[in-house]
């Protein structure tokens, strides 16, 4: 079977044959529709995020179940289920995972990694989902609802949940409050989607890229500020006067979260999704503190989110096929990079069977 091999920092991926892959008692064996191409995996690709290679990178999983393990009992999985892969490994016992917020678990369990045809091993980065089957921990996977074609699902397990945990867990959105979303790729357009649906208003958009920004007004935006014509932070005070009480960033830049800081109102919160790199990260204007604006971060989701996002889902309440505006076989997966670099799409998937 194929999968996308890392085999250096600043390499392409290459697709290699590996065999298919063990399913211990507690996994199920997914056979994978698509996989989301994510800056996060971008990330892996540069260094920024450290992992031993080589490696299969991927991690906005959909497939189908194809078996599953003899431990996996009661939990209403079943061959031929539709799942998205929604969570990643995690201990069970630190005090995160009890609290049902195992997004942040400290103790995580490495996947285990797969075996070439002539025995050389190949790591496996989060859940290495660009390949042909994944097998996966049970309690990481949750059906899709029947109204969401699967292809389309897989980066709900990612980008669109990890918006929901922004807006509701990070930014608490209530009635009142208003919002900027800077950056409006796969995140940043769901954040938009979930800031509508609960009701914030003004909601700003901020993005270079003129066709993003078209995109945030047809899922729910109100304004837009083209970053690249105009002072964001001011743009964004004016629009508001003053400037929003809840701001998020969504693109993982050190310099357009500072500005969503300063474009947030006294009281407010600002929320960054996604990473910083490590080392120092400045705020431009001290003075945020004296304004008591608060600022926060989100990794991943938490489980809970992952189940009411599928039930909004469900529901008829969120755009999700709309905002795929590419798909590439697995031998193209290096220009879907490139062209996720190069800001061309929505969202882009690697399409596996
Ligand atoms: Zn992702
Ligand atoms: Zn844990």
């Amino acid at each position: 079977v194929r999968a996308a091999v890392l085999t250096d920092i600043d390499q392409p991926l290459a697709i290699q044959e590996v065999e298919p892959p063990q399913v211990g008692p507690g996994d199920v064996l997914v056979r994978v529709k698509a996989c989301g191409v994510c800056r996060t995996d971008h990330k892996v690709m540069e260094g920024r995020i450290a992992t031993p290679l080589p490696a299969v990178i991927g991690h906005e999983v959909s497939g189908t179940i194809e078996s599953v393990g003899a431990a996996v009992g009661g939990l209403g999985l079943n061959p031929g289920d539709g799942v998205i892969v929604g969570t990643r490994y995690r201990c069970g016992r630190c005090e995160y995972c009890l609290a049902g917020r195992e997004n942040l678990c400290r103790a995580r369990p490495v996947a285990s990694g797969v075996r070439r045809p002539d025995g050389t091993s190949v790591n496996r980065w989060n859940i290495g989902g660009f390949a042909d089957y994944v097998a996966v921990p049970a309690y990481t996977v949750f059906r899709v609802p029947p109204n969401l074609p699967l292809e389309e699902a897989s980066f709900v397990g990612c980008r669109v949940t990890t918006a929901y945990n922004a807006v509701k867990n990070s930014a608490a959105i209530a009635p009142g409050d208003s919002a900027l979303v800077v950056g409006c790729g796969g995140v940043g357009l769901a954040a938009i989607q979930f800031l509508r649906l609960f009701g914030a208003y003004p909601i700003v958009a901020a993005d270079i890229v003129a066709e993003k920004l078209d995109a945030a007004m047809r899922f729910g935006a109100s304004h837009t500020v083209n970053a690249s014509e105009a002072d964001l932070v001011e743009a964004v005070r004016d629009l508001t006067r003053g400037g929003v009480t809840k701001s998020f960033e969504a693109l993982g830049n050190s310099k357009t979260a500072d500005q969503i800081i300063q474009a947030t109102r006294p009281g407010g919160r600002a929320t960054i999704i996604g990473g910083l790199r490590s080392g120092p990260f400045v705020i431009s204007d001290g003075t945020f503190a004296m304004r008591e604006i608060s600022v926060g971060g989100v990794a991943l989701r938490r489980p809970t989110d992952v189940i009411e996002v599928l039930e909004i889902i469900r529901a008829g309440r969120l755009e999700i096929s709309a905002l795929v505006t590419a798909r590439y076989r697995p031998e193209q997966i290096n220009e879907a990079f490139e062209d996720l670099e190069a800001g061309r799409n929505l969202v882009g998937l690697t399409v596996w069977s």
